[in-house]
């Protein structure tokens, strides 16, 4: 790194392991390959969530900033939509070198201001750089297609080219792995990118920004601004920006691809969800209920691909008692602290959130086994997506009945069945209505040489996140019908009928 701190102004220690702390920064905003001071009168407090003290500030990007940035990624547009596809390999390659190379910092910066431990941290770097390393294959992954001969001396073949100006937004969850979804496939492609991070998380957004000038990527490829509502406004409504990528809430998500394909450019959101893991009584009962704890409590749930169901099989059900203990013995504390397994929610809002719903189990009926919460204890927490630490637990007979739960859920981004029995694997694989769905495995996250493939009420577009879907979402084809003649096969008239 040339200058690891250009992005903020930095008054802190960069050695502040293990005891994170960060005094006032102001974080820049990325226009033309400079990392400058907004202008802005409005601007936004970060916090640390374990400590809740303001560590920083973020601003709500100016019209005029908004639109230099957008300039920016215009003017910078033709120069790498024609850099030979060989070069923005070269350049990516270097990029998941530095992100390697950076991996603990960029995880340093997300433990600070999103709270997750620095181990699960470390995970969501790691998980983007897988991105970034398929990326790297745009070679083979931007081959068009070819058919010779179809006529007398035509060929027919077709090319992937870049669309011109891409936009990203993304949630406070995965400060590092979502905008790695984004940005890098896009740009390896050929687009230019205007990125906006949450507004919780910016930091490690602006880390990777600088790794990523550092490996190469020309002034204004890559743009950053910050902000909430308007900045969201001027990314769907803006006609220079032909593609937006969206990972967040549903609220959010609908109103993104209803306003940006009402202006005509390409969607894709990525929202919220309800995971189901269902437990069959012939699961390995170890691994099973470890898995769950995990995938339910990790990251605080606040996970897009979360287990926050379980539905308990038959003879399962009477694994509820354990299933207790185990989260019992999970550890809570600030993320850098050795030994935790969760940290804090992102904000006291998400907490009385989370509380509330907790409340309204309790009132429409359910029982509550293992109360963390510092309120007294007193099925809305089923309907809604809870985004906390919390495993609401049902129970049915049958695996019908489960799938039917499951299918009668409006969300269908992952869900998990646990069995040591094929036939009832592949049943609910088949049957169950959920676009990524694991057998033994909690979290499917599909690796990136698939693609993120959340379906229902969790995803809105046609075409998904990374793997061979992303890069259809970031290209268009060309397709050219080629004819070169024999010098002696000249038309001698002028040919008026449809071509067969
Ligand atoms: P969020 O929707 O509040 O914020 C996401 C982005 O949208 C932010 O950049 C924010 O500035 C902007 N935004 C927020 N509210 C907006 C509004 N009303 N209008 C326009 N823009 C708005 O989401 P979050 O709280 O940051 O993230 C948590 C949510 O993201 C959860 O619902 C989670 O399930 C979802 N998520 C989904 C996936 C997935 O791949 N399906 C992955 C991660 C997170």
């Amino acid at each position: 790194l040339r200058d690891p701190t250009c992005w903020r102004d930095l008054t802190h220690s960069t050695d502040a392991l293990p005891a994170l702390s960060l005094t006032q920064t102001t974080v820049k905003l990325f226009i033309d390959g400079k990392f400058v001071e907004s202008k802005s009168d409005k601007w936004i407090d970060i916090h640390n969530p374990a400590t809740n003290e303001v560590i920083g500030r973020v601003p709500q990007a100016t019209k005029a900033e908004m639109d230099a940035a957008v300039a920016s990624c215009k003017r910078s547009f033709p120069a790498w939509a024609d850099t030979s596809v060989l070069s923005r390999q070269q350049v990516l390659l270097r990029y998941q070198q530095l992100i390697k190379e950076n991996l603990k910092e960029i995880a340093r910066l997300i433990t600070l201001e999103q709270g997750k431990t620095l181990a699960d941290a470390e995970g969501d770097v790691f998980r983007g750089l897988q991105v970034v390393e398929h990326a790297c294959s745009v070679t083979s992954l931007l081959l068009g297609e070819t058919m010779p001969s179809i006529t007398k001396d035509m060929d027919l073949y077709s090319y992937r080219l870049p669309l011109g100006v891409c936009a990203g937004i993304a949630p406070f969850n995965f400060p590092a792995m979502i905008p790695l979804w984004m940005f890098p496939m896009a740009m390896v492609c050929g687009n230019t990118f205007l990125m906006k991070p949450s507004e919780r998380v910016p930091g490690a957004t602006m880390l990777l920004a600088k790794l990523l000038q550092d490996s190469g990527a020309p002034d204004g490829t890559l743009n950053i601004i910050h902000g909430q509502h308007e900045a969201v406004n001027f990314i769907c409504d803006h006609p220079d920006i032909k593609a937006i990528s969206f990972v967040g809430s549903n609220q959010a998500g609908e109103y993104i691809f209803e306003r940006g394909s009402r202006h005509g450019k390409r969607v894709q959101a990525n929202m919220g969800a309800k995971n189901h893991g269902v437990v069959m009584p012939d699961a390995n009962k170890e691994n099973t209920l470890n898995q769950l704890v995990g995938a339910a409590f990790g990251a605080a749930g606040q996970r897009c691909m979360a287990l926050s169901t379980a539905i308990l099989v038959g003879e399962a059900k009477k694994w509820l008692p354990e299933l207790v203990e185990r989260a019992k013995n999970l550890r809570v504390n600030a993320g850098d602290q050795p030994g935790a397994d969760l940290g804090p929610l992102i904000t006291p809002q998400a907490k009385e959130r989370v509380c509330n719903l907790i409340d309204s189990g309790t009132k429409e009926g359910a029982s509550i086994l293992l109360d963390g919460r510092n309120i007294k204890p007193n099925m809305t927490c089923y309907k809604e997506e809870i985004f906390g630490p919390v495993l609401v637990v049902l129970e049915t007979d049958t695996l019908d009945e489960a799938i039917k739960i499951v299918n009668d859920n409006p969300y269908g981004n992952g869900t998990a069945i646990f069995t040591t029995n094929g036939a009832t694997a592949r049943k609910y694989s088949h049957l169950v209505d959920v676009g990524q769905v694991g057998v033994n495995v909690p979290i499917p996250v599909p690796l990136p040489m698939f693609s993120f493939t959340g379906s229902r009420s969790s995803f809105r577009g046609d075409t998904n996140f990374y793997g061979k879907q992303g890069i259809q979402f970031y290209t268009q084809l060309k397709t050219i019908t080629s004819q070169w003649k024999e010098e002696d096969a000249t038309l001698s008239s002028p040919a008026v009928v449809m071509p067969t």
